[in-house]
Protein backbone atom coordinates (compact mmCIF):
# COMPACT_ATOMS: atom_id res chain seq x y z
CA UNK A 1 0.00 0.00 0.00
CA UNK A 2 1.18 3.94 -0.55
CA UNK A 3 0.68 5.62 2.45
CA UNK A 4 0.68 8.87 0.77
CA UNK A 5 -2.26 10.58 0.60
CA UNK A 6 -3.76 12.32 -2.49
CA UNK A 7 -4.91 15.61 -2.74
CA UNK A 8 -8.41 14.87 -2.09
CA UNK A 9 -7.74 12.92 1.17
CA UNK A 10 -5.83 15.66 2.37
CA UNK A 11 -8.58 18.07 1.62
CA UNK A 12 -10.95 16.35 3.29
CA UNK A 13 -8.42 15.99 6.21
CA UNK A 14 -8.32 19.55 6.37
CA UNK A 15 -11.82 20.35 6.14
CA UNK A 16 -12.41 17.83 8.91
CA UNK A 17 -9.42 19.43 11.02
CA UNK A 18 -11.08 23.11 10.74
CA UNK A 19 -14.07 22.03 11.31
CA UNK A 20 -13.15 20.45 14.46
CA UNK A 21 -11.14 23.68 15.50
CA UNK A 22 -14.25 25.46 14.77
CA UNK A 23 -17.00 23.87 15.83
CA UNK A 24 -16.12 21.22 18.68
CA UNK A 25 -13.11 22.61 20.04
CA UNK A 26 -15.35 25.33 22.01
CA UNK A 27 -17.61 23.53 23.62
CA UNK A 28 -16.32 20.17 24.42
CA UNK A 29 -15.94 20.69 27.61
CA UNK A 30 -19.44 22.41 28.60
CA UNK A 31 -21.16 19.10 26.28
CA UNK A 32 -19.02 16.96 28.46
CA UNK A 33 -19.81 18.62 31.92
CA UNK A 34 -23.43 18.76 31.24
CA UNK A 35 -23.56 15.99 29.39
CA UNK A 36 -25.48 17.36 26.39
CA UNK A 37 -26.03 16.15 22.95
CA UNK A 38 -24.46 17.85 20.71
CA UNK A 39 -27.00 17.97 17.61
CA UNK A 40 -26.21 21.37 16.01
CA UNK A 41 -22.49 20.66 15.89
CA UNK A 42 -23.83 17.29 14.11
CA UNK A 43 -25.93 19.45 11.06
CA UNK A 44 -23.62 21.80 10.61
CA UNK A 45 -20.64 18.60 10.11
CA UNK A 46 -23.95 16.99 7.89
CA UNK A 47 -23.93 20.66 5.57
CA UNK A 48 -20.38 19.56 4.79
CA UNK A 49 -20.64 16.07 4.05
CA UNK A 50 -19.00 14.79 7.54
CA UNK A 51 -21.77 12.61 8.36
CA UNK A 52 -22.13 9.23 6.62
CA UNK A 53 -19.23 9.56 4.46
CA UNK A 54 -19.12 5.92 3.02
CA UNK A 55 -22.83 6.31 1.98
CA UNK A 56 -22.75 6.12 -1.88
CA UNK A 57 -23.59 9.17 -4.35
CA UNK A 58 -26.87 8.01 -5.10
CA UNK A 59 -27.98 7.74 -1.87
CA UNK A 60 -27.06 11.34 -1.33
CA UNK A 61 -23.41 10.69 0.03
CA UNK A 62 -20.00 11.85 -0.88
CA UNK A 63 -19.50 7.98 -1.72
CA UNK A 64 -15.96 8.49 0.32
CA UNK A 65 -14.52 4.98 1.29
CA UNK A 66 -13.47 3.66 4.70
CA UNK A 67 -10.10 5.84 4.61
CA UNK A 68 -11.22 8.65 4.07
CA UNK A 69 -13.86 7.99 6.69
CA UNK A 70 -10.87 7.44 9.26
CA UNK A 71 -9.47 10.22 8.55
CA UNK A 72 -12.44 12.34 8.86
CA UNK A 73 -12.76 10.11 12.32
CA UNK A 74 -9.12 10.72 13.36
CA UNK A 75 -8.88 14.72 13.09
CA UNK A 76 -12.37 14.97 14.62
CA UNK A 77 -11.72 13.39 17.56
CA UNK A 78 -8.09 14.76 17.93
CA UNK A 79 -10.04 17.86 19.13
CA UNK A 80 -12.48 15.97 21.16
CA UNK A 81 -13.57 12.17 21.14
CA UNK A 82 -17.39 13.02 22.85
CA UNK A 83 -18.66 15.30 20.49
CA UNK A 84 -16.12 14.15 17.13
CA UNK A 85 -17.90 10.33 18.31
CA UNK A 86 -21.15 11.93 18.18
CA UNK A 87 -20.79 13.05 14.83
CA UNK A 88 -19.05 10.16 13.47
CA UNK A 89 -21.69 7.83 14.96
CA UNK A 90 -24.37 9.38 13.85
CA UNK A 91 -25.18 6.95 11.29
CA UNK A 92 -24.39 3.62 13.40
CA UNK A 93 -25.70 0.77 12.43
CA UNK A 94 -27.10 1.81 9.07
CA UNK A 95 -23.98 -0.02 7.44
CA UNK A 96 -26.49 -2.89 7.23
CA UNK A 97 -28.66 -1.07 5.17
CA UNK A 98 -26.00 -0.46 2.99
CA UNK A 99 -24.67 -3.66 2.89
CA UNK A 100 -27.70 -6.01 2.83
CA UNK A 101 -30.77 -3.59 2.41
CA UNK A 102 -33.24 -3.76 0.09
CA UNK A 103 -33.03 -1.27 -2.69
CA UNK A 104 -36.70 0.47 -1.09
CA UNK A 105 -34.45 0.67 2.11
CA UNK A 106 -31.82 2.13 1.13
CA UNK A 107 -33.54 4.70 -0.71
CA UNK A 108 -35.99 5.52 2.54
CA UNK A 109 -33.15 5.04 5.09
CA UNK A 110 -30.08 6.30 4.17
CA UNK A 111 -30.17 10.17 2.07
CA UNK A 112 -31.62 11.31 5.84
CA UNK A 113 -28.94 10.55 7.59
CA UNK A 114 -26.49 12.61 5.08
CA UNK A 115 -28.56 15.56 5.26
CA UNK A 116 -28.70 15.25 9.31
CA UNK A 117 -32.75 15.03 9.57
CA UNK A 118 -32.20 11.58 10.85
CA UNK A 119 -30.33 9.59 13.07
CA UNK A 120 -29.13 5.94 13.24
CA UNK A 121 -28.94 3.28 16.08
CA UNK A 122 -27.27 -0.01 16.24
CA UNK A 123 -29.59 -2.09 19.21
CA UNK A 124 -27.53 -5.32 19.68
CA UNK A 125 -26.11 -5.48 23.35
CA UNK A 126 -28.48 -7.03 25.44
CA UNK A 127 -28.24 -6.54 29.61
CA UNK A 128 -27.07 -9.78 29.53
CA UNK A 129 -25.55 -10.20 25.99
CA UNK A 130 -22.43 -7.94 24.85
CA UNK A 131 -19.25 -9.81 23.85
CA UNK A 132 -21.59 -12.49 23.18
CA UNK A 133 -23.89 -10.82 21.47
CA UNK A 134 -25.10 -14.26 19.86
CA UNK A 135 -26.89 -14.94 23.48
CA UNK A 136 -29.22 -12.07 23.08
CA UNK A 137 -32.83 -12.87 23.73
CA UNK A 138 -35.18 -10.13 22.26
CA UNK A 139 -37.74 -11.77 20.39
CA UNK A 140 -39.23 -10.74 16.56
CA UNK A 141 -42.62 -12.80 16.68
CA UNK A 142 -44.22 -12.80 13.08
CA UNK A 143 -47.88 -12.08 12.83
CA UNK A 144 -49.02 -12.03 9.10
CA UNK A 145 -47.33 -9.66 7.75
CA UNK A 146 -45.95 -8.15 10.67
CA UNK A 147 -42.97 -8.34 13.16
CA UNK A 148 -44.01 -8.23 17.08
CA UNK A 149 -40.86 -7.20 18.82
CA UNK A 150 -40.41 -7.40 22.84
CA UNK A 151 -36.69 -7.47 24.33
CA UNK A 152 -34.39 -4.88 25.81
CA UNK A 153 -31.19 -3.17 24.16
CA UNK A 154 -28.38 -2.04 27.03
CA UNK A 155 -25.71 0.78 26.18
CA UNK A 156 -27.32 2.01 22.80
CA UNK A 157 -25.59 4.84 21.14
CA UNK A 158 -27.92 7.70 19.56
CA UNK A 159 -30.98 5.73 22.15
CA UNK A 160 -32.66 8.40 22.94
CA UNK A 161 -32.06 10.88 19.75
CA UNK A 162 -32.28 8.80 16.97
CA UNK A 163 -35.22 8.65 14.22
CA UNK A 164 -34.63 4.22 13.91
CA UNK A 165 -32.50 1.63 15.56
CA UNK A 166 -31.44 -1.40 13.67
CA UNK A 167 -32.54 -3.99 15.97
CA UNK A 168 -30.30 -7.39 16.64
CA UNK A 169 -33.61 -10.07 17.48
CA UNK A 170 -34.17 -13.65 17.38
CA UNK A 171 -37.02 -14.37 14.20
CA UNK A 172 -35.84 -18.05 14.06
CA UNK A 173 -36.58 -21.27 15.95
CA UNK A 174 -33.98 -22.41 18.49
CA UNK A 175 -33.11 -25.63 16.07
CA UNK A 176 -31.47 -23.54 14.00
CA UNK A 177 -28.31 -22.81 15.76
CA UNK A 178 -26.86 -20.06 17.88
CA UNK A 179 -25.41 -18.33 15.14
CA UNK A 180 -28.72 -18.51 12.48
CA UNK A 181 -31.30 -17.56 14.94
CA UNK A 182 -30.88 -14.11 14.83
CA UNK A 183 -31.87 -11.24 11.64
CA UNK A 184 -31.57 -7.34 11.58
CA UNK A 185 -34.86 -5.30 11.66
CA UNK A 186 -35.47 -1.33 11.04
CA UNK A 187 -37.35 -0.41 13.99
CA UNK A 188 -38.88 3.73 13.73
CA UNK A 189 -38.13 5.27 17.07
CA UNK A 190 -41.37 6.53 17.31
CA UNK A 191 -43.49 2.84 17.17
CA UNK A 192 -45.86 1.90 20.19
CA UNK A 193 -44.07 0.34 22.34
CA UNK A 194 -40.96 1.61 22.32
CA UNK A 195 -39.02 3.17 25.08
CA UNK A 196 -35.39 4.61 25.96
CA UNK A 197 -33.93 5.97 28.65
CA UNK A 198 -30.80 8.10 28.23
CA UNK A 199 -27.77 6.39 30.96
CA UNK A 200 -25.88 9.26 32.96
CA UNK A 201 -23.01 9.47 34.78
CA UNK A 202 -20.46 8.29 32.08
CA UNK A 203 -16.91 8.00 32.58
CA UNK A 204 -16.04 9.53 29.36
CA UNK A 205 -17.76 10.82 26.04
CA UNK A 206 -20.43 12.50 28.05
CA UNK A 207 -21.87 14.49 24.86
CA UNK A 208 -22.31 11.20 23.43
CA UNK A 209 -26.20 9.96 23.99
CA UNK A 210 -25.99 6.48 25.48
CA UNK A 211 -29.62 4.65 26.16
CA UNK A 212 -31.37 1.66 27.54
CA UNK A 213 -33.58 0.63 25.07
CA UNK A 214 -37.19 -1.71 25.64
CA UNK A 215 -39.09 -3.13 22.96
CA UNK A 216 -42.54 -3.92 24.37
CA UNK A 217 -44.71 -5.67 21.99
CA UNK A 218 -43.54 -3.17 18.94
CA UNK A 219 -45.04 -3.70 16.06
CA UNK A 220 -43.42 -3.67 12.65
CA UNK A 221 -44.02 -4.34 8.82
CA UNK A 222 -42.33 -7.63 7.49
CA UNK A 223 -40.65 -5.46 4.89
CA UNK A 224 -38.02 -3.81 7.53
CA UNK A 225 -36.37 -7.27 7.86
CA UNK A 226 -32.62 -6.75 5.98
CA UNK A 227 -31.61 -8.99 4.10
CA UNK A 228 -32.41 -12.51 4.86
CA UNK A 229 -33.84 -13.85 8.18
CA UNK A 230 -31.14 -15.85 10.16
CA UNK A 231 -28.63 -14.28 8.80
CA UNK A 232 -28.28 -11.52 11.31
CA UNK A 233 -24.95 -12.36 13.15
CA UNK A 234 -22.73 -13.09 10.37
CA UNK A 235 -24.12 -9.28 8.85
CA UNK A 236 -23.39 -8.09 12.49
CA UNK A 237 -19.78 -9.76 12.32
CA UNK A 238 -19.14 -8.00 9.08
CA UNK A 239 -20.68 -5.10 10.31
CA UNK A 240 -18.19 -4.81 12.98
CA UNK A 241 -15.34 -6.18 10.80
CA UNK A 242 -16.00 -2.74 8.88
CA UNK A 243 -16.80 -0.22 11.86
CA UNK A 244 -13.80 -1.04 13.67
CA UNK A 245 -11.36 0.88 11.28
CA UNK A 246 -13.70 4.33 13.01
CA UNK A 247 -13.33 3.49 16.28
CA UNK A 248 -9.40 2.11 15.76
CA UNK A 249 -9.10 6.14 13.91
CA UNK A 250 -11.08 7.48 17.04
CA UNK A 251 -8.21 5.96 18.94
CA UNK A 252 -5.84 7.58 16.83
CA UNK A 253 -6.91 10.40 16.81
CA UNK A 254 -7.40 11.39 20.77
CA UNK A 255 -4.35 9.68 20.99
CA UNK A 256 -2.59 12.40 18.67
CA UNK A 257 -4.78 15.18 20.72
CA UNK A 258 -2.97 14.18 24.16
CA UNK A 259 0.32 14.01 22.34
CA UNK A 260 -0.15 17.53 21.18
CA UNK A 261 -1.43 18.85 24.62
CA UNK A 262 1.24 17.11 26.34
CA UNK A 263 4.12 18.74 24.06
CA UNK A 264 2.33 22.29 23.86
CA UNK A 265 2.62 21.62 28.03
CA UNK A 266 5.78 20.26 28.65
CA UNK A 267 7.27 23.24 26.39
CA UNK A 268 5.41 26.01 28.45
CA UNK A 269 5.76 24.82 32.09
CA UNK A 270 9.31 25.53 33.71
CA UNK A 271 10.87 23.23 36.35
CA UNK A 272 14.10 23.21 37.78
CA UNK A 273 14.47 26.42 35.60
CA UNK A 274 13.85 25.06 32.08
CA UNK A 275 10.86 23.56 30.24
CA UNK A 276 10.07 20.27 31.13
CA UNK A 277 10.35 18.99 27.88
CA UNK A 278 14.75 19.79 28.35
CA UNK A 279 14.55 16.54 30.29
CA UNK A 280 16.06 13.49 28.46
CA UNK A 281 13.42 11.14 30.41
CA UNK A 282 10.28 13.01 29.14
CA UNK A 283 11.64 13.21 25.83
CA UNK A 284 12.12 9.48 25.44
CA UNK A 285 8.13 9.05 26.35
CA UNK A 286 7.28 11.64 23.79
CA UNK A 287 9.07 9.75 21.50
CA UNK A 288 7.54 6.66 22.45
CA UNK A 289 4.00 7.95 22.47
CA UNK A 290 4.29 9.37 19.10
CA UNK A 291 5.86 6.23 17.73
CA UNK A 292 2.83 4.30 18.97
CA UNK A 293 0.57 6.32 17.63
CA UNK A 294 2.22 6.42 13.94
CA UNK A 295 1.79 2.28 14.50
CA UNK A 296 -1.48 3.06 15.43
CA UNK A 297 -2.50 5.15 12.61
CA UNK A 298 -0.96 2.87 10.04
CA UNK A 299 -2.63 -0.28 11.07
CA UNK A 300 -5.75 1.97 11.01
CA UNK A 301 -5.25 3.39 7.64
CA UNK A 302 -4.23 -0.17 6.34
CA UNK A 303 -7.32 -1.93 7.38
CA UNK A 304 -9.33 1.29 6.32
CA UNK A 305 -7.77 1.08 2.80
CA UNK A 306 -7.91 -2.92 2.23
CA UNK A 307 -11.50 -2.78 2.60
CA UNK A 308 -12.08 0.24 0.21
CA UNK A 309 -9.60 -2.55 -2.23
CA UNK A 310 -12.45 -4.94 -1.68
CA UNK A 311 -9.74 -6.73 0.59
CA UNK A 312 -11.45 -6.74 4.15
CA UNK A 313 -8.89 -8.49 6.63
CA UNK A 314 -10.89 -9.29 10.02
CA UNK A 315 -7.71 -10.15 11.60
CA UNK A 316 -6.01 -6.64 11.26
CA UNK A 317 -8.98 -4.49 11.40
CA UNK A 318 -9.25 -6.21 15.06
CA UNK A 319 -5.44 -5.93 15.03
CA UNK A 320 -6.25 -2.06 14.29
CA UNK A 321 -9.30 -1.50 16.38
CA UNK A 322 -6.94 -3.22 19.43
CA UNK A 323 -4.20 -1.25 19.43
CA UNK A 324 -4.93 1.93 18.84
CA UNK A 325 -7.51 1.68 21.57
CA UNK A 326 -4.69 0.39 23.90
CA UNK A 327 -2.41 3.09 22.38
CA UNK A 328 -4.91 5.62 23.39
CA UNK A 329 -5.58 4.79 26.88
CA UNK A 330 -1.42 4.43 27.52
CA UNK A 331 -0.92 8.08 25.43
CA UNK A 332 -3.60 9.74 27.45
CA UNK A 333 -2.31 8.08 30.72
CA UNK A 334 1.46 9.21 29.99
CA UNK A 335 0.17 12.96 28.87
CA UNK A 336 -1.63 13.06 32.07
CA UNK A 337 1.03 12.46 34.15
CA UNK A 338 3.39 15.44 32.20
CA UNK A 339 0.97 17.99 33.62
CA UNK A 340 1.16 17.04 37.07
CA UNK A 341 -1.53 18.35 39.29
CA UNK A 342 -3.02 20.42 36.37
CA UNK A 343 -3.63 17.69 34.67
CA UNK A 344 -6.14 16.67 37.29
CA UNK A 345 -8.79 19.40 37.06
CA UNK A 346 -10.80 19.84 34.95
CA UNK A 347 -9.54 23.24 33.85
CA UNK A 348 -6.77 21.82 31.37
CA UNK A 349 -8.58 19.37 28.57
CA UNK A 350 -6.12 16.69 28.95
CA UNK A 351 -8.95 15.09 32.39
CA UNK A 352 -11.28 14.61 29.50
CA UNK A 353 -9.18 12.84 27.21
CA UNK A 354 -7.88 10.48 29.48
CA UNK A 355 -11.39 9.72 30.72
CA UNK A 356 -13.19 9.41 26.98
CA UNK A 357 -9.91 7.25 25.95
CA UNK A 358 -11.03 3.80 28.09
CA UNK A 359 -14.47 3.43 26.03
CA UNK A 360 -11.62 2.85 23.05
CA UNK A 361 -10.94 -0.51 24.83
CA UNK A 362 -14.51 -1.41 25.63
CA UNK A 363 -16.87 -0.77 22.66
CA UNK A 364 -17.66 -2.68 19.56
CA UNK A 365 -16.07 -5.06 20.37
CA UNK A 366 -13.88 -5.25 24.12
CA UNK A 367 -10.24 -5.59 23.50
CA UNK A 368 -10.25 -9.10 24.78
CA UNK A 369 -12.48 -9.73 21.50
CA UNK A 370 -10.54 -8.19 19.27
CA UNK A 371 -7.56 -10.43 20.58
CA UNK A 372 -9.90 -13.62 20.01
CA UNK A 373 -10.60 -12.48 16.57
CA UNK A 374 -6.77 -11.96 15.82
CA UNK A 375 -5.72 -15.82 17.94
CA UNK A 376 -8.18 -17.28 15.34
CA UNK A 377 -6.68 -16.40 12.30
CA UNK A 378 -3.28 -16.91 13.47
CA UNK A 379 -3.07 -20.69 12.59
C1 LIG B 1 -20.61 4.13 25.94
C2 LIG B 1 -20.99 2.85 25.30
C3 LIG B 1 -21.58 2.86 24.05
C4 LIG B 1 -22.00 1.67 23.46
N1 LIG B 1 -22.68 1.71 22.26
C5 LIG B 1 -23.27 0.57 21.81
C6 LIG B 1 -24.17 0.62 20.67
O1 LIG B 1 -24.36 1.68 20.05
N2 LIG B 1 -24.79 -0.52 20.30
C7 LIG B 1 -24.61 -1.71 20.96
O2 LIG B 1 -25.24 -2.69 20.58
N3 LIG B 1 -23.77 -1.79 22.03
C8 LIG B 1 -23.11 -0.68 22.48
N4 LIG B 1 -22.29 -0.73 23.57
C9 LIG B 1 -22.07 -2.03 24.24
C10 LIG B 1 -20.66 -2.55 24.07
O3 LIG B 1 -20.43 -2.96 22.77
C11 LIG B 1 -20.46 -3.66 25.12
O4 LIG B 1 -20.40 -3.04 26.39
C12 LIG B 1 -19.22 -4.48 24.85
O5 LIG B 1 -19.38 -5.26 23.69
C13 LIG B 1 -18.88 -5.41 26.02
O6 LIG B 1 -20.00 -6.15 26.42
P1 LIG B 1 -20.44 -6.19 27.98
O7 LIG B 1 -20.42 -4.80 28.48
O8 LIG B 1 -21.68 -6.96 28.08
O9 LIG B 1 -19.25 -6.96 28.68
P2 LIG B 1 -19.11 -8.55 28.86
O10 LIG B 1 -19.40 -9.22 27.58
O11 LIG B 1 -19.87 -8.95 30.05
O12 LIG B 1 -17.57 -8.67 29.16
C14 LIG B 1 -16.98 -8.17 30.37
C15 LIG B 1 -15.48 -8.24 30.22
O13 LIG B 1 -15.08 -9.60 30.06
C16 LIG B 1 -14.33 -9.75 28.88
N5 LIG B 1 -14.67 -10.99 28.19
C17 LIG B 1 -15.90 -11.41 27.79
N6 LIG B 1 -15.82 -12.59 27.17
C18 LIG B 1 -14.52 -12.95 27.17
C19 LIG B 1 -13.79 -14.07 26.67
N7 LIG B 1 -14.40 -15.06 26.01
N8 LIG B 1 -12.45 -14.11 26.87
C20 LIG B 1 -11.82 -13.10 27.50
N9 LIG B 1 -12.44 -12.01 28.00
C21 LIG B 1 -13.77 -11.93 27.82
C22 LIG B 1 -14.73 -8.57 27.99
O14 LIG B 1 -13.76 -8.29 27.06
C23 LIG B 1 -14.97 -7.48 29.00
O15 LIG B 1 -13.77 -6.81 29.27
C24 LIG B 1 -21.79 0.44 24.14
C25 LIG B 1 -21.17 0.43 25.39
C26 LIG B 1 -20.79 1.61 25.97
C27 LIG B 1 -20.19 1.56 27.36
Amino acid sequence: MDFELNEEQRLIQETARRFALKEIAPIAAEYDREEKYPAEVCLKAAEIGLVGPTIPEEYGGAGYGFLEQALITEELCRVDLGVGQCVEARSFGSQLIHFYGSEEQKQKWLPPLVTGEMVAAGAFSEPDAGTDVAAARTKAVREGDEFVITGNKMFITNGTVCDYYLVFAITEPEEAGRYARHSTIIVEADRPGVSANKIHGKMGIRASDTAEVSFEQVRVPVANLVGEAGRGFHQLMHFFDVTRTAVAAEGVGLAQGALDLALRYTQERIAFGKPLIANQGLQFQLAEMATRIELSRLACYKAAWAIDQGKLDPKLNAMAKYYAGETAVWVADKALQMHGGYGYIDEYDIQRFYRHAKILEIYEGAKEAEKITIARRLT
